[in-house]
This record gives C-alpha cells, sequence and structure tokens, in this order.
C-alpha cells in the first residue's frame, strides 16, 4: 500500500493540439513548486499526475503546495494498492474511518473501472465495496444522494482509493500565455492584479519604483516579499527596482502640483513599458480600479495610457475596494500589504489633484521637463533582483 496524490488539471484548454505543450509545462511548473519536499516525484498517468515519494508526515505541506500552481484543478490524497478486492476494500475502509474523523457519517462508493479486464464491473465494485465499508467502518451510514463523503475507487493499472478531494488555483500554467510586466506597489491592489493576470499562465515581470530616501529600506522589503508570496503561484519573478526619487523632485520642482500625481504616473508607465521590452513582455499590468482615486477617472486613465505602446491591462478594473480586499486575503498577500510604510506616491502627493486632466495641458507641463534624459537616469540607479518562492 502506497500514499500518494492525485491530481486533476482543467480540461478545458487541454482540447487540441496543444494539449502536449500544456501538460510538459504543467508537469514543469508541479516539478518546481515540489523542490523543497526531498523525494517528491511527478509522475504522468492518464489525464492526471500522481505525487509520490514524499514524506508521509509532509503530505499536507506538499497539499498546500500543490494547491497554488495554476493550471491544477484538484488534489487529493490516495493509496494505491494491488487490485485484489479485498485489499481494495481495506484501503477504502481506511479511507474512509480517515473521512469520519471530521465528525460526518454518512457515505457512497463511486467506483471506475478504466481496466476492462477486472472481472468486477464498476457497479458491482461500488456496491460490494459500499457493503463491506457498512460492515467493518464503526459509524458510516450509507447515503446514495447526499453523502458527507463519496469514497472513490479506481481500476487502473492499480487500485487507487481516496475521499476527499482538494480544490486547487486553477487557471493555466504560468508560461502558456506570454510576460507582461506589472506595476508592483507596496499597496494591496497590484499584487491582486498581477495574481490575476498570473494565473491565465501570462508569466511575470516586475516594476517597482522606490523613492529613497523618502521610502526606507523596509519599504523595499515589502514589495521584495510581496513578490515573494506572488511568486509561489506565478514562478520566479524579476523584480526591477527603479529609482525614482530624482524625477519625482524634478516634476516637483517644475510642473503644476495638481499635475504632480498624473505626470508621474506617465513617467512610471514609460519607463515600465521600457523594461518591459527588455524582458520580452508584451503588456502592461497594473492595479487601478475606476475612480479609487483621482489618478483612476476614465480622463486619468486615458491620459497615463496615452504614453505607451502596449496593452496596459488592469484586472481589478471593476472590482470595490473591500472585494480586492477579499482577494488579496484569499492569495495571502493582504497582511504585508497594509504594513504601513510610505509609498512613493504618498511622499509627493498632491493636495488637489486633477481628476480629469486635459491631454494639452499634460503635455504642456511636460515639455520642460528632459523625458529621456531623466528615464536614462532612473534607470542607472535601478536594480534587478530575481525573486524565488
Ligand atoms: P495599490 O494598492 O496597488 O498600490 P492604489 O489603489 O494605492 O494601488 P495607486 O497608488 O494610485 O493606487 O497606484 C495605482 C497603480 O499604479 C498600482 O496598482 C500599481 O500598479 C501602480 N503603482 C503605484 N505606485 C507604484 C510604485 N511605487 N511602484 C510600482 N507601481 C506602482
Ligand atoms: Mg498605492
Amino acid at each position: 500500500m502506497e500514499h500518494l496524490l492525485l491530481v486533476r488539471y482543467g480540461e478545458i484548454f487541454l482540447k487540441g493540439l496543444n494539449r502536449p505543450f500544456f501538460e510538459k509545462l504543467l508537469v514543469k511548473r508541479t516539478r518546481e513548486a515540489l523542490e523543497e519536499f526531498s523525494g517528491a516525484e511527478v509522475i504522468r498517468g492518464d489525464g492526471r499526475f500522481y505525487i509520490s515519494g514524499y514524506k508521509e508526515e509532509d503530505e499536507r505541506a506538499v497539499i498546500g503546495r500543490i494547491r497554488e500552481v495554476f493550471g491544477l484543478h484538484s488534489v487529493c490524497p490516495a493509496v494505491k494498492t494491488d487490485k485484489e478486492f479485498k485489499t481494495v476494500c481495506e484501503a477504502a475502509a481506511g479511507k474512509l474511518r480517515d473521512a469520519l474523523k471530521g465528525g460526518q457519517s454518512t457515505f457512497k462508493v463511486e467506483a471506475r473501472r478504466a481496466d476492462k479486464k477486472y472481472p468486477m464491473d464498476s457497479m458491482e465494485i461500488a456496491r460490494e465495496a459500499g457493503a463491506f465499508l457498512l460492515d467493518n467502518v464503526e459509524g458510516a451510514k450509507v447515503d446514495i444522494h447526499n453523502p458527507d463523503i463519496t469514497v472513490a475507487i479506481e481500476i487502473r493499472d492499480a487500485a487507487y482509493c481516496y475521499a476527499e478531494v482538494i480544490p486547487c488555483a486553477g487557471g493555466m500554467p504560468v508560461g502558456s500565455n506570454g510576460r507582461a510586466a506589472l506595476l508592483l506597489s507596496g499597496g494591496i491592489d497590484s499584487p491582486v492584479a498581477g495574481y490575476m493576470v498570473a494565473k491565465r499562465g501570462v508569466e511575470i515581470c516586475a516594476v517597482h519604483f522606490h523613492s529613497f530616501p523618502y521610502t526606507g529600506e523596509k519599504a523595499r522589503q515589502k514589495v521584495i516579499d510581496l513578490a515573494k508570496i506572488l511568486a509561489r503561484s506565478a514562478g520566479n519573478i524579476k523584480l526591477h527596482i527603479v529609482h525614482f526619487t530624482d524625477i519625482q523632485t524634478e516634476i516637483y520642482q517644475k510642473c503644476p502640483g495638481e499635475e504632480l500625481t498624473i505626470i508621474m504616473r506617465r513617467f512610471m508607465m514609460r519607463i515600465a513599458e521600457k523594461l518591459a521590452r527588455q524582458d520580452g513582455a508584451q503588456a502592461l499590468v497594473t492595479g487601478e480600479s475606476v475612480g479609487q482615486v483621482a489618478s483612476q477617472t476614465m480622463q486619468s486613465l486615458y491620459v497615463t495610457d496615452s504614453v505607451v505602446g502596449m496593452p496596459v491591462f488592469r484586472p481589478v478594473i471593476g472590482m470595490d475596494k473591500i472585494e480586492i480586499m477579499d482577494y488579496a486575503r484569499k492569495i495571502g498577500t493582504y497582511e504585508t500589504s497594509i504594513l504601513p510604510y510610505e509609498d512613493c506616491c504618498t511622499v509627493f502627493v498632491a493636495k488637489h489633484p486633477v481628476t480629469r486632466p486635459r491631454m494639452a495641458n499634460i503635455e504642456r507641463s511636460e515639455s520642460v521637463l528632459d523625458t529621456l534624459g531623466l528615464i536614462e537616469a532612473s534607470l542607472q540607479k535601478s536594480e534587478t533582483l530575481l525573486i524565488e518562492p
């Protein structure tokens, strides 16, 4: 009898010619996620994977890790036995006993026979195994229609039993849908936006604008920590920490106060696009949501986007702050995001920012700045880190 995990992945994206590509990528991502567990192996089965070889006491931790991998649909802690019916029933009884510890009482058996040479058909297996469980597992009651627990028995190359199906992150394997550059602040919204895009299989690189010494080491570390959390699902993230202070100072000194934020945001976009192109990314991603602040009105977004020549995706555009916060809690970034360190935007903030910027006015204000020179100088002082989970 061997303990192992049966892992299933989504079906929709696996149709057609791309199937081998997706499956290979998904195995690769799953293996990467399991690197921290010595001995863990991923074996490809028919439309599923098996994970085995990890230490039994690590099983819950392995499951926790697997749940973070995009493209996986569910994971079942299973036992693998030979196909002798008595052995299969004993294994199923073990799984049912474990499941009953949760205080539930009713069960049914679902059987699948992939091995057509097996002497019993799936109906017989379910019926006979059900009778065995009823006789041999204390406190177990049958409920065919609405059971607390479904004990699954699959007869294939070997027999597999499980009684628990744990949902995984879903989505598509990272690397299956190109690359995008995430503008990652230390706030709540941008990590959520990055997660949402990565979940669709997009590989992420990240750009953070740092206003040293106005924003200190703790603010920098916070962004690294957020990238690290994202990397658990999004894979390794190349993080550019861009020295932004000189640009902000220059804007502050030479442009109208109420336009500071919008001009600053245009600089962020220009720099992010430049880094995105260097990294082979085809789009930018931000955590903006319509109407949340002055720089997130339709007019502001329009004026901001007009400086870039690649798509800008804003996955949380239609979400309320409360919804974004809930999402952040679910993906584990919230606690880090709410740490109270200064963000570069709060340092150089205007008292009355324009909410309906006019393109012509903004362009005129910007014309006194040496845009290219400022960007070049700021990139010279920037650093790039590789963030691993
Ligand atoms: P967040 O919670 O993501 O910080 P926010 O609601 O505070 O968003 P803003 O501060 O206006 O909104 O920022 C809007 C978006 O611009 C952010 O979601 C992020 O994508 C990008 N951004 C803002 N500040 C930075 C920064 N210092 N470095 C990188 N990107 C930033
Ligand atoms: Mg912010």
